[in-house]
């Protein structure tokens, strides 16, 4: 079995190679074709650990890896750093079940990728390897790329995030990391215009020959990592294995997930779980007011002119689904050609409509909607006044596309809503959404948070106030290259450690 790129059939690459190299020559991602021969036996994982549901995922989407090093791998990422026995353990909250992702070490769902990504960066990687991460986050990839990511030997990591679109929270903790090998640049432009810039350095054969001559290749710690997304398609067996456990379904049984959605890797992940046999009735992708991909599952163009929104939810605020390329590469019938022409339009255009087979065939699986910044406020509200149980604002905005899914199409396939950050990376907006009267800095309100719900602060939020943070150092989207120069000149030179290439 060999990855290949969705705009270029003719790739053929293991596992290993396109781990490595996050993104393929001409600009496709990897993928793997045939998927639903992948299928895993539900049965032999009821009753066994996370750790295990993962083990048996990864030796199916990634044979060429040593399986007792995989093992460890899993071990090394998961074991010790996450607060909750389960990981991700799920919830009844009313009439429906969440799934909750934020128990990692920057309490965002992205830490279940980019614990496990380096882990398998390091074991892909030859020892003459030499290899610059690069992120461009809308908050919390950033985030978790650098907890994940830091002091791994062979590897720096460079993260660009746009100047005042994070959370105070999220900037902090980005500035507050600690490790030899990482890099935090805020940039003035949007997240959009941090992604392109990125997207665009990893084609650029001119830039690629500079850092060549530092002896560094690039790779990617985004979404489009196949490395990052495999690891994703873990909580979709673990919730369902969880949920067949606690006998609030059977065996066999199919269920919804609702997934709040930016770049699409999330939504993504389960529809690879259902292609290797999940029960899964639908994936219903929940946008914010920036709703290009709402509008595409409904209508089958998707169009990115229209104004960029800044949200409540700023780590869905995205106009270009990245992994929706992805979607398209298997809906065409894993017609790659016809998925270049896309986004080759897509690139000059802004916008693409696909076939009417193709959207016939993605809305089998997904259904689409959108949530304003007041419908996340009132869903709020509404969960906690109801249930007792405090939303952030991404799970918000699903938690509303669910509840409209369920009254449009009185569908009543059980239910699990992806909880996707803790509610405290957000307590501005959540303070806000229950009339909490909101005073002082971002820490202020965490803390009136907790005194009005009881719901414990993850500790490593609850620790940020007291760390230093690194100074701001803006940089324009045209100085990102010789920003990631300098970063590996630093990194790869000044550092006995990394250079000797000693384990962490
Ligand atoms: C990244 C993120 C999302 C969106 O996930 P995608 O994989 O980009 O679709 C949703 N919620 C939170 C809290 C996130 O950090």
């Amino acid at each position: 079995m060999r990855y290949t790129s969705t705009r270029d059939q003719r790739v053929s690459k293991t596992g290993q190679q396109a781990i490595k190299q996050g993104i393929s020559e001409e600009g496709g991602l990897f993928v793997l074709p045939h998927l639903t021969d992948y299928r895993l036996n539900l049965q032999n994982l009821l009753g066994k650990d996370y750790e295990t549901i993962a083990q048996n995922v990864l030796t199916t989407l990634l044979p060429d890896f040593n399986t007792a090093a995989l093992k460890k791998a899993i071990q090394f990422a998961y074991h010790k750093n996450f607060s909750d026995r389960r990981l991700t353990p799920v919830r009844s909250v009313g009439d429906f079940h969440v799934l909750e992702l934020f128990h990692g070490p920057t309490s965002a769902f992205k830490d279940l990728g980019l614990q496990l990504l380096p882990q398998l960066m390091r074991l892909a990687l030859d020892p003459e390897d030499r290899i610059m991460i690069l992120a461009a986050t809308s908050g919390d990839t950033g985030t978790a790329a650098l907890q994940g990511f830091k002091n791994v030997a062979q590897t720096g990591i460079t993260v660009f995030y746009p100047d005042h679109g994070v959370s105070p929270i999220q900037e902090r903790q980005m500035l507050t990391t600690t490790g030899n090998n990482t890099r935090v640049f805020p940039i003035g432009g949007n997240f959009d215009q941090a992604q392109s810039a990125v997207k665009d350095l990893f084609t650029d054969t001119g830039f690629a020959a500079r850092l060549q001559a530092e002896q560094v290749t690039l790779s990617a710690a985004n979404s489009i990592n196949i490395g990052r997304l495999i690891p994703q398609v873990v909580y979709y067996f673990s919730a369902y294995l969880q949920l067949v456990e606690s006998g609030a379904i059977e065996l066999g049984q199919k269920v919804n997930f609702t997934v709040p959605t930016g770049n699409f890797g999330d939504v993504l992940a389960g529809f690879y779980a259902k292609l290797m046999g999940l029960p899964i009735h639908q994936l219903i992708a929940a946008a914010n007011a920036n709703h290009e991909l709402a509008d595409f599952l409904e209508t089958g163009i998707y169009d990115r002119n229209r104004p960029f929104l800044k949200t409540v939810a700023p780590s869905m605020d995205i106009q270009i689904s990245s992994n929706l390329e992805r979607l398209l590469y298997y809906k065409s019938g894993e017609d790659s050609s016809y998925v270049a022409k896309l986004m080759e339009e897509l690139a000059t255009t802004g916008r693409y409509q696909v076939r009417p087979d193709v959207l016939a065939a993605i809305q089998a699986d997904f259904a689409g909607g959108f949530a304003a910044d007041a419908q996340i406020a009132a869903s709020i509200a509404a969960v906690w006044k109801q249930n007792d149980y405090l939303l952030d604002p991404h799970t918000a905005v699903g938690y509303h596309v669910m509840q409209q899914y369920r009254e449009t199409t009185g569908d009543s396939t059980p239910n699990v809503l992806l909880a996707t950050a803790s509610p405290y990376k957000f307590p501005r907006a959540v303070a806000q959404a229950l009339d909490l009267p909101v005073t002082g800095d971002d820490f202020a309100v965490m803390t009136q948070l907790h005194q009005m719900s009881g719901v414990p602060i993850p500790a490593n939020l609850a620790r940020l106030a007291t760390l230093t943070a690194q100074p701001k150092h803006v940089v324009a989207p045209e100085e990102m290259g010789q920003a990631i120069i300098a970063a590996a000149k630093e990194v790869f030179n000044n550092d006995q450690r990394v250079r000797s290439g000693n384990k962490r």
